[in-house]
Parts: structure tokens; sequence; C-alpha cells
């Protein structure tokens, strides 16, 4: 039974600033997500705030949007079978700290806010998250 799905992905301003996209997306290729539909783009706070509008009453929220606005980021479209829990799982914990061994957070996060990577939470939120950077 196939259950290919699609999940969001983001290469987060840390990321992309230490030149990492090119390293962190052959981890995704290697783990058999396909990468669907890619682009580099710098987004507008505004853009960040409506992204992350489900934190918007979190003590972080602002930070977090002035944060993935401030530089280029790598948005993708990833699909592999159980895309989204597969995809939390290679992301590792939210907080690098905590993130296990071999995960990218582990391996490329520098702290809880600069943690490389975003990854959709459910597949419910995958169809919000990909429309919002892929629907024309
Ligand atoms: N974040 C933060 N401080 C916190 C919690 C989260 O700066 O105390 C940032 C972090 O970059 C995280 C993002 O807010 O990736 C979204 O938080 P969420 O809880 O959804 O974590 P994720 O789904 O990214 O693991
Ligand atoms: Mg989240």
């Amino acid at each position: 039974m196939s259950n290919r799905e699609q999940t969001l992905s983001i290469i987060k301003p840390d990321a992309v600033e230490r030149n990492l996209d090119n390293e962190i997306k052959e981890i995704f290729k290697s783990n058999g997500f396909k990468i669907i539909n890619e682009k580099k783009i710098k987004i507008e706070k505004s853009e960040a705030e409506q992204f992350y509008k489900v934190h918007e009453t979190k003590p972080f929220y602002n930070d977090l949007c002035a944060y993935l606005s401030s530089g280029p980021i790598v948005v993708m479209i990833l699909e592999k079978e159980n895309s989204v829990i597969a995809n939390r799982e290679l992301m590792g914990a939210t907080n690098p700290k905590d993130a296990a061994e071999g995960t990218i957070r582990k391996k490329y996060g520098i702290s809880i806010d600069k943690n490389s990577v975003h990854g959709s939470d459910s597949i419910e939120n995958a169809k919000i998250e990909i429309d919002f950077f892929f629907k024309d």
C-alpha cells in the first residue's frame, strides 16, 4: 500500500547563510524524499507573520517572524511515504540541544530559534503551507 504524501520544508536563514542548503537537500534525497518543487526566496515580515499565525500569541512570535524574514530561505515540497512524520523525524526536536543524533537540527541547528529547518506538523497544515508558498 502506498501512502505517498507531501510536506513543506523550509531551509531557514541560518542554514542558507552558511551555504548548507545543498547539503541539507542531499540529506532529504538520501532519505528517500523527492523534491517536487523548490525555490530560494526572501519573504517580508508580514508574510512570515501570516505563515506563523498559529504562534501569534507566543512570546517568541515577533522574533520568530523577524528571523524568518531576515535573509534568503529555501522552500521545498517534499514527497515520500508518510512524509510529514518522516520529515519531522529527520529534522529532530525543535531545540537542537534535545535533537537526536543523526537529525538535521542536531547536526546544523545553532539554537532553538536558529534551528535550520521547518517542517509541517500535520497533513492538513502541509497542504495549507504548500499552498502558501506555491499556489500562484
Ligand atoms: N521557537 C522559538 N522559541 C521557542 C519555540 C519555538 O524561537 O521557545 C521557534 C523555532 O524556530 C521553531 C518555531 O519557533 O522552529 C516554530 O515553533 P514550533 O513549536 O512549531 O516548532 P517546530 O514545529 O519548528 O519544531
Ligand atoms: Mg511547528
